[in-house]
């Protein structure tokens, strides 16, 4: 049995979710509470031990159903000069037996596929609303939502991402997020294929782009940027289009023939977070990005939110009482996710100094391969 009963899960992106299918499954009873519901419309990778997670929460294969596979032959992560050059093949990713595929995941379908789990499996969400108040009593944390309604819980989950509400109310002394100097342009660009898949380095910044099931093509760059800035909609296609125009290499030129201005680009500034040990105060835990957000430049944020999930219900289901569970969790998480959102910091100021990419694929395979180990 659990070392606890009920538990609230802040947030119902890929750390809430991963979470409350594995403690349900560990027989916790888990309401979660997710502000939007409405996710981002772009794919994302789930690649390395991440993917076993997946599996682990019994969701891979269908997952798997409506995603690209990295398998061995793919060469999404081929580095390629403006022109269209083979540069090198890329950070090198570790293999193991019975390794599990990574995914090209679309994050709408993904989340979906983790909700209706959740759901399947008993959990309690709840769209729109947000907890006001968190107030630790003798034997149980209580939690006041923006509704009114007030409820007591054995343990609190703060998985509501980069600008943690959570975190904000049970760690205020806690740094804010730190700005990488980047940002990133994401588009699903109709299809079809485009031959070529990889990265491609220019002067304006570095385009990807992998085919997906759904018929179309993600393509995500990143642009070095000094300040944060918030830009409308005519700039962003401005700044993509600008971007694309740099390279010409066919593949580039292809893309830049399919966007339009009523083309839906997503663009996101670049911020990374490390809250140092333990993440847990009184009965709430931080999990995800609420304890450590990073850079995309190694495509793991999201597959350290589904691992942290993952491991923080073994923990609670091998622990007789929550605090050894928390410090459990603390020694299998935080030195695993300090070398991804270390690493891809580093990545970040590497490519901002325009260092060769064989120099940042060099620091990424080194990542890699430390957190090929099991989580
Ligand atoms: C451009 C870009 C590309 C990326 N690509 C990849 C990739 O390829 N692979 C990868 O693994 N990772 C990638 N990441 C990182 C990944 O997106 C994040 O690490 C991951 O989404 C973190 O999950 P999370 O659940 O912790 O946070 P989030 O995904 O931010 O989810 C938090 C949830 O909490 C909700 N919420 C917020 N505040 C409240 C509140 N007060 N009350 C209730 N709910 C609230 C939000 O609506 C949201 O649904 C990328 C990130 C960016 C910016």
């Amino acid at each position: 049995m659990a070392c606890i009963s009920r538990a609230l899960i802040i947030g119902g992106g890929i750390a809430g979710l991963s979470a409350a299918i594995a403690l349900s499954r560990v027989g916790v009873h888990c309401d979660v509470v997710e502000f939007a519901g409405t996710p981002l419309g772009a794919s994302m990778g789930i690649s390395g031990r991440a993917a076993e997670a997946l599996d682990e929460l019994g969701v891979y294969d269908e997952c798997q159903a409506t995603s690209r596979p990295f398998d061995t032959t793919s060469k999404a992560l081929y580095q390629w000069d403006a022109a269209g050059r083979l540069l090198s093949s890329g950070p090198q990713r570790v293999g193991w037996p019975g390794a599990k595929t990574g995914l090209g995941v679309y994050r709408p379908d993904f989340l979906n596929v983790l909700t209706e789990e959740a759901k399947r499996l008993g959990v309690n969400i709840q769209i729109g609303i947000k907890v006001r108040a968190l107030e630790e009593q003798a034997d149980a944390t209580l939690a006041t939502f923006t509704n009114g309604v007030e409820q007591a819980y054995d343990f609190i989950v703060g998985a509501d991402g980069l600008n943690s509400a959570t975190r904000a109310m049970v760690f205020p002394e806690a740094e804010k997020p730190a700005y990488s100097g980047q940002l990133s342009i994401r588009w699903m660009a109709p299809g079809p294929f485009v031959e070529g898949e990889g990265r491609y380095h220019g002067s304006v910044g570095r385009v990807g782009f992998y085919y997906v099931p759904q018929g179309m093509v993600y393509v995500a760059s990143v642009i070095a940027a000094p300040e944060p800035r918030i830009l409308s909609k005519a700039e962003v296609f401005e700044l993509f289009s600008r971007l694309l125009d740099s390279y010409t290499a066919e593949p580039m030129m292809e893309l830049r023939r399919r966007l339009t201005p009523d083309s839906k680009l997503i663009c996101n500034s670049y911020y990374w977070t490390l809250l140092p040990p333990p993440w847990h105060r009184g009965r709430t835990l931080l999990i995800g990005d609420a304890a450590h957000a990073t850079t995309s430049n190694m495509g793991m944020g999201g597959g350290m939110a589904l691992e942290d999930g993952v491991v923080l219900a073994q923990c609670i289901a091998s622990a007789s009482i929550l605090p050894e569970a928390l410090a459990a969790f603390m020694e299998r998480r935080f030195e695993r996710v300090r070398i991804v959102v270390e690493s891809s910091v580093a990545a970040a100021k590497l490519e901002q100094a325009k260092a060769p990419p064989s120099e940042n694929a060099a620091l990424l395979s080194g990542a890699l391969k430390a957190i090929s180990q099991p989580y």
